[in-house]
């Protein structure tokens, strides 16, 4: 079990930035087989975000203090196409020797889950509170699910395979050329009010193929299997949960996951 990080008033960003130091440091060094060094990851963190969110902000991208913040892919792709046409970018990254524009090219491979389905169950080490006050920026429209970096990125770790039982066949999909699944929060986020800390979090994420992700919401109480795999899934991610910041017991955990008020109507 990881050491429980403590916050004390530090910034959301903050700890958004220490998850991304974390797959440099573990996911990406690994796999990338790069031999990426400790300099080069507080480079890519630390000292081109700075740059990057200061553009941002300067020419008016979009309206917030870091792209640490934004938790849908569409919005990071339209930040990255602004800045690589925006001529003091260019200049700074030339000056530099392409270093801000890989340093955005990492982010986007982290938001996009790069490399993830080579980690499995290693997605673990960047389970960690983040601090509700502050969650990342939705902006004023409703971002679906598909879009948001924390599924995408569940997704790509779990191979593409149902994690009720992975012999679940599906097709395939035209976005990720992978088997089509879907990321469904165990603990519905219309609950988030109750929890001191993000539960739009990997480890409140169960990746399901379509069939299993109707059960989760549609299945009857007592004639399905809808329970008995709540209890299971308890068992498997309490302890990921707890390093999340999410603590409660399952019956707390079964009620709220059977609490959904999707019930009623569909949705994605
Ligand atoms: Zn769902
Ligand atoms: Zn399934």
């Amino acid at each position: 079990m990881l050491a429980r990080p403590r916050f004390c008033g530090i910034m959301l960003s903050a700890m958004y930035k220490e998850q991304y130091v974390r797959y440099l440091e573990t996911v990406y060094r690994k796999h990338d087989g790069s031999n990426l060094s400790q300099s080069s990851v507080e480079h890519y963190a630390n000292e081109s975000i700075r740059k990057i969110d200061q553009l941002i902000k300067k020419y008016n991208i979009a309206n917030l203090d870091s792209i640490y913040q934004i938790n849908s892919l569409s919005e990071l792709e339209r930040i990255k196409m602004a800045l690589k046409q925006n001529p003091e970018f260019i200049q700074l990254d030339l000056d530099g020797n392409n270093m801000y524009s890989a340093g955005l090219n990492h982010y986007m491979d982290f938001a996009e889950g790069r490399d993830f389905q080579n980690v499995k169950s290693e997605i673990e080490l960047l389970d960690q509170p983040i601090p509700v006050k502050g969650t990342r920026i939705v902006k004023e429209r409703i971002i679906q699910d598909r879009d948001r970096i924390t599924i995408i990125q569940a997704e790509e770790a779990s191979g593409y395979l149902c994690q009720v039982n992975q012999s679940h066949r599906t097709f395939i999909a035209a976005r990720t050329q992978n088997p089509y699944v879907e990321g469904h929060h165990i603990i519905p986020l219309q609950f988030q009010k109750e929890f001191e800390y993000s539960l739009d979090v990997y480890a409140n994420i169960l990746v399901l193929c379509p069939n299993c992700h109707r059960l989760f919401h549609y299945g009857d109480r007592d004639k399905s299997d809808r329970v008995m795999l709540l209890k299971n899934v308890y068992d498997q991610r309490q302890q990921r949960l707890e390093n999340s910041g999410i603590e409660l017991s399952k019956n707390d955990f079964v009620d709220l996951a059977m609490a959904d008020r999707k019930e009623t109507k569909p949705h994605y």
